[in-house]
């Protein structure tokens, strides 16, 4: 199992961001702040009634994620992870990951107090080294705090590092875009995330975009900061493992690798998901509201029971999106059929087209695949769902299928239909 704490609390709200947090304010002290101090009893309290539930349950992730956990003092870090010990059987090896920003991240004391209470991987909220576009997103910190951050990190003692960046920035041009991977390759870490910028309803970037103020990248210039942004990445040893992932050998975000492959989660905090034995359910968004519930001693509600069809729907998404691809031999697994003949016509015409590709059972999308790869899924999709209409296999005998990096994929060659 993998286990999610949601930290809802940032310095400011940056101008693209449509998460679920709470803006503390530039200068308050977290540790002084109610809402904080609230969080954390009620966050405890969540994990105690998880325990009568859920307790002994193996887990090999825990992944502090926001919001910006790095307002939590690595004391509180500590506490809550010694819980999570007390609780379930975490993994000697787990990974234990937080996400950190960087204006809330500095001195050589704070790195090293978070590693000493168990945080072995660190992913930074970097975004960018530009100054100009850390203002157009209304990041909280300077580009210099980037880069003194990593360096506390590194002297502290961290070995996996993980960077987050943003490309399709209103402004930004290939050439810059390539700039900034350089830049970003030479501090060294560990693990880069590189995610497109999505305008979301009702963020000061989408109304600032939409009243002119500011422009996106052309279509084109998207598409080829993508390709070659991937590209440049693997010349210099970053694998890309994920549309949006890249990483030195050995060094993937086992958590997230979770999700993908379909392994149970637990979340805590506000607005936080779970999906375990076949169901999901998501925390109240607003921390009062996730507070009363837990007082009153309840947790999950509102399950929502994930049928056969969505897990086979999901599971298409979710790995299409790996660089590993969909394994065909796990699809006629979960559903009984052959998906290259349910999938005739478009298979054909994806791969006419460069955008898929066939190898040793696993079909995966090619680079430029993964730049229209919301409408392959879509598009798969629906033909999924117009061929899946016969029951199929039950929830326990999907239970007992699990995918395994070495899932022996049968070789075989592709035999393309006649359009
Ligand atoms: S730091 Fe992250 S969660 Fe907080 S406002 Fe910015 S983007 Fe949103």
């Amino acid at each position: 199992m993998l286990i999610y704490i949601h930290v809802p609390f940032c310095r400011q709200r940056c101008h693209y961001c449509a998460f679920q947090s709470q803006a503390l304010g530039r200068d308050v002290e977290p540790v002084s702040s109610q809402a904080m101090r609230d969080y954390v009893d009620t966050l405890l309290m969540e994990l105690a009634l998880w325990g009568d539930r859920l307790g002994g349950r193996r887990v090999e992730s825990v992944f502090f994620g926001g919001g910006t956990p790095s307002l939590l003092p690595p004391k509180i870090v500590g506490i809550i992870l010694e819980r999570l010990h007390k609780i379930f059987a975490i993994d000697d090896n787990a990974e234990i990951s937080l996400e950190a920003n960087p204006e809330s991240f500095k001195g050589t004391l704070l790195p090293s107090q978070y590693l000493a209470c168990g945080i072995n991987r660190l992913s930074l909220g970097l975004q960018s080294l530009d100054p100009d576009m850390l203002r157009i997103l209304g990041r909280v910190h300077k580009a210099q705090d980037s880069l003194n951050s990593l360096l506390a990190a590194r002297e502290a003692g961290f070995v996996n590092i993980g960077v987050d960046l943003m490309w399709g920035l209103p402004g930004q041009s290939v050439r810059h875009w390539l700039q900034s991977l350089k830049d970003v390759v030479r501090l060294a870490p560990e693990h880069i995330s590189a995610y497109g910028l999505t305008l979301e309803p009702g963020t000061v970037l989408e109304r600032q975009c939409s009243e002119g103020l500011l422009q996106m990248p052309p279509e084109r210039d998207l598409n080829i900061m993508f390709v070659e942004g991937a590209a440049y990445l693997e010349g210099q040893g970053y694998l890309q493992y994920e549309i949006s992932n890249y990483s030195r050998m050995g060094y993937q975000c086992r958590h997230n690798l979770g999700y993908w492959q379909g392994v149970d989660y637990l979340g805590l905090g506000p607005s936080a998901t779970s999906t375990i034995n076949n169901k999901r359910w998501t925390n109240p968004a607003h921390q009062k509201a996730w507070a009363e519930k837990i007082a009153q001693g309840s947790v999950a509600g509102n399950e929502e029971l994930l049928s056969p069809l969505i897990r086979v729907l999901e599971m298409i998404m979710l790995s299409l999106r790996t660089v590993r691809g969909l394994s065909l031999k796990r699809y006629k697994e979960m559903t009984g059929h052959d998906f290259l003949i349910d999938h005739k016509r478009m298979v054909q015409a994806l791969h006419d087209n460069g955008l898929i590709r066939i190898r040793q059972g696993l079909l995966r999308l090619t680079p430029s695949g993964m730049v229209v790869s919301n409408a392959i899924i879509s598009n798969l999709f629906a033909q999924t769902k117009k061929v899946l209409t016969e029951p199929l296999p039950t929830l326990e005998s999907l239970q007992t299928v699990q995918l395994t990096e070495d899932d022996a994929p049968e070789v075989r060659s592709v035999v393309w239909p006649k359009a």
